[in-house]
């Protein structure tokens, strides 16, 4: 769901791609910056920065992230903060153009999850105000989700009546139950070490089980073109890792996955033509549409 934060103005250095280049004197191998969540390195570019936040990219796995993520605690209340939207409007023809959106997308991830699984049993992790797991409910699934906002947990079970959990992927873990599908949609680009997370979750999984993901593409022609402004994109106090098409399968290949794939999916969305649908299409066959959709076994 948008959220009402303003973004912050950031400034893009956009000679800093050259990379696995021990000569160049762009690679920054100083202490400002942790090392790469992916591979341990420490030798970074430069990718924007903007007040104290740098993003940086890994000189050795091309990782882009977050160098110096802020303090998490009280964070995703506020993403999730207001009374949010009326429940009663999460339908196919509402009046709402942000629900009837979401609510046509989400059939389509569940359409997805169906062409590629038998599996029944769901976990959304950082599910929001749950309103996936309500429609893979509707769907069929034996839905759940957890997130570690209470804010949106409350109105996932007390307005939209979606079954729903303020829990850590962690904790779940430490509980032992398994499930056939995991789906995180827009949760990996909001972690400081999402391998640590993927792994979690392929742990959660049980044996053939699938993994369906979605995260902001940092390739996406729309980032190349407006990213100062694009909240999908770029947003360094909520989003702390950013992903092309090639350091998301590799980290989810190197968290344990299998058949790690990327889908060419690009949804319809009510009220825009054709002629967007093609548009997107072509974008996500050459890897610059805005979001990238992944699947995996685990
Ligand atoms: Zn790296």
């Amino acid at each position: 769901m948008p959220n009402t934060i303003p973004l912050p103005r950031l400034t893009f250095h956009t000679q800093s791609h050259t990379l696995g280049n021990q000569q160049d004197p762009r690679v920054n191998t100083s202490s400002i910056g942790r090392p790469c969540p992916e591979c341990g390195s420490s030798r970074h570019t430069t990718a924007c920065e903007e007040e104290h936040f740098r993003v940086l990219r890994c000189a050795d796995c091309s990782l882009v992230f977050l160098g110096n993520p802020p303090d998490e605690t009280g964070l995703y209340d506020e993403y999730h903060g207001g009374p949010g939207p009326d429940p009663t409007a999460y339908t196919a023809d509402s009046h709402v153009p942000e629900l009837r959106e979401l609510h046509a997308i989400n059939l389509q991830r569940c359409a997805w999850i169906r062409s590629t699984s038998e599996g029944k049993s769901l976990l959304d992790i950082g599910c929001g105000r749950g309103f996936f797991v309500k429609s893979a409910q509707r769907e069929g699934f034996l839905a759940q989700g957890i997130d570690v906002a209470g804010a949106a947990i409350r109105y996932a079970n007390e307005r939209l009546n979606a079954p729903a959990g303020q829990e850590t992927i962690d904790a779940v873990a430490a509980q032992g139950r398994t499930y056939d599908i995991i789906t995180m949609w827009h949760v990996l680009e909001h972690l400081a070490r999402p391998r640590d997370a993927l792994q979690t979750a392929r742990s959660l999984l049980a044996p053939g089980g699938m993994l369906y993901l979605e995260v902001p593409n940092w390739n996406s022609l729309k980032f190349v073109l407006t990213g100062r402004r694009w909240e999908g994109g770029n947003h360094p106090r909520f989003h702390r890792t950013f992903f092309t098409p090639a350091t998301l399968s590799r980290c989810l290949t190197s968290a344990g996955y299998a058949y790690v794939t990327r889908a060419r999916i690009s949804y319809a969305v009510p009220g825009r033509g054709d002629a967007y649908r093609l548009i997107k299409r072509a974008l996500n066959e050459i890897g610059r549409d805005a979001f990238l959709d992944f699947s995996a076994r685990a």
